[in-house]
């Protein structure tokens, strides 16, 4: 086993000797805090974390990985459910510092490094009315989020994440950086678009930038969770040809104490819909009229408001250091089976932090032609992103039971399923996240670009 105690010597002082970055050993103040991620479930430590600032010190990280042989974690937004970007005994090579931001708002387009959270690429893009379609919680990576697809409020005008990426710079498994797009290292900018870190480090992403707001029509719209059977009957039909600038999540949950939340409703189980429409602010407040007066809602946030208020709503139910369990899958439609089992577990929700949030997939993103990226969700009606969380240890069982118990129910629904939202599950759900025939081809592109797997740390797909 591998500690800080038994790195090579030598091989530690060569790295010290050219790293700008931080290097943070266990005996190190900031080591409690640097080996923590996200998910408080999680409690891993690392012999030695990399804390980089450039990709010269990535390379350096990788040179002491391959050396030593010491197993290698890598690290942006730490927002990995299962805890994918740190371990024990590894080093973890952390581009949390890297945060630097290029906007082109002529071309339209950004260069953003690896540590980049949503936040700061809605903060930075949104000055000009621009945006990079992503996801909806602003503490999340973008560098993870990226690679594994990214879905979010604007993928269904706009795309995923990856139909909006034009180039990456990747350190190798040989620490050498080399460049990938449509026209350089084709195979592998097509492997990155979807497969995760499995070929390498990417420190520089290049997005294509997309016009939104600032303003739009968003929030959501809650119900009792008693009319749930009604609330996605009447959703699923009120969707069923609404136009790609509407995207939205079905979210079961008890009601948060947040200041916008009427005291008596606070911690009452609720059924919801929040929505976001991304085009003309008129145009969205026709479109969401039915389902504002839809029933009778006991809760009404969705009024014209900041794209980047919008973004950063879900964020007070994800904070740093509570316990996660997430189960996912996609399913082909919202049919009666389906909408009986949501309303069965949303009755069953006890902690005030776990959560059902359903997507609703489809527009540009099932237009891209499947095989195009290695993201096998393209022909998914929704997404199910069930999370069993608690705040600390305590009831964390009984939550992860209740997610698992969600997510076996839906089985006879199955289809795919988002490889962002996987847990530790083995193989072949990985293979499931990718279907057969594009798991062949990134088996043939592992072999190729980290044939001994030293990128073996994430969804992992074997040489
Ligand atoms: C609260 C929350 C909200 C989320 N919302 C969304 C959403 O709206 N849309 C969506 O699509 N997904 C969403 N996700 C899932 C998210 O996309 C993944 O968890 C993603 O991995 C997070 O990226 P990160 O950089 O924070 O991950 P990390 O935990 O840092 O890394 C995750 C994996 O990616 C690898 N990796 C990270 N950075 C790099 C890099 N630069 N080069 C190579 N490999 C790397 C790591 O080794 C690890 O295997 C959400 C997750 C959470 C926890």
């Amino acid at each position: 086993m591998a500690t800080a105690e038994t790195i090579d010597r030598a091989a530690l002082e060569e790295l010290e000797s050219s790293f700008r970055g931080e290097l943070v050993a266990p005996d190190h103040p900031g080591y409690e805090e640097h080996r923590r991620v996200w998910n408080g479930s999680i409690d891993r430590r690392p012999a030695l974390i990399a804390r980089c600032v450039d990709a010269a010190d990535v390379i350096a990280a990788v040179r002491l990985g391959r050396r030593t042989g010491l197993p290698v974690a890598v690290r942006s937004g730490g927002h990995s459910f299962p805890g994918l970007s740190t371990a024990d005994d590894a080093l973890l090579i952390d581009l949390g510092r890297m945060k630097g931001i290029r906007i082109d708002p002529e071309r339209r387009t950004a260069r953003m490094e690896a540590g980049v959270l949503l936040g700061d690429a809605d903060h930075a893009t949104q000055a000009f009315g621009l945006a990079v379609p992503a996801g909806i919680v602003t503490t999340t990576g973008l560098a993870g989020l990226t690679l594994g697809g990214g879905i979010g409020w604007l993928m269904r005008k706009h795309g995923l994440t990856i139909d909006n990426l034009l180039s990456v710079d990747l350190i190798t498994a040989e620490g050498e950086l080399v460049s990938a797009s449509a026209d350089e290292n084709a195979e592998l900018f097509w492997g990155v678009r979807g497969a995760g870190g499995n070929f390498g480090i990417v420190t520089d992403f290049e997005f294509r930038l997309v016009p939104v707001g600032p303003t739009v029509m968003a929030g959501p719209v809650f119900w009792e969770v008693q009319s749930a059977p009604e609330v996605l009957r009447f959703y699923r039909d009120w969707i069923a040809d609404c136009p790609d600038e509407l995207m939205t999540i079905v979210v079961l949950r008890r009601a948060p104490d947040l200041p916008v939340v009427p005291r008596e409703l606070v911690g009452r189980q609720v059924v919801g819909v929040a929505a976001c429409y991304c085009g003309a602010v008129e145009d969205g407040e026709r479109v969401l009229q039915p389902l504002k007066r839809f029933g009778s809602p006991v809760l009404d946030l969705c009024f014209p408001k900041p794209f980047v208020a919008h973004q950063s709503m879900f964020d007070p139910g994800f904070q740093r250091g509570w316990w996660y369990y997430v189960r996912s899958c996609d399913v082909a439609s919202l049919e009666d089976g389906v909408v009986d089992v949501c309303a069965e577990y949303g009755a069953q929700i006890e902690s005030p932090i776990t959560s059902l949030a359903l997507w609703q997939m489809g527009g540009k993103v099932a237009r891209v032609p499947r095989g195009e990226t290695p993201f096998a969700g393209r022909d998914a009606g929704f997404t199910f992103n069930i999370n069993g969380n608690s705040m600390t240890g305590d009831g964390f069982d009984a939550e992860r039971e209740w997610a698992r118990g969600f997510w076996d129910a839906l089985a006879p629904y199955h289809t795919s399923v988002y490889v962002n939202f996987l847990g530790e599950e083995g193989e072949e759900r990985v293979r499931q996240a990718y279907g057969s025939e594009v798991w062949d081809r990134l088996k043939a592109a592992k072999r190729r670009y980290d044939p001994d797997n030293f990128f073996h740390i994430n969804q992992n797909i074997r040489p």
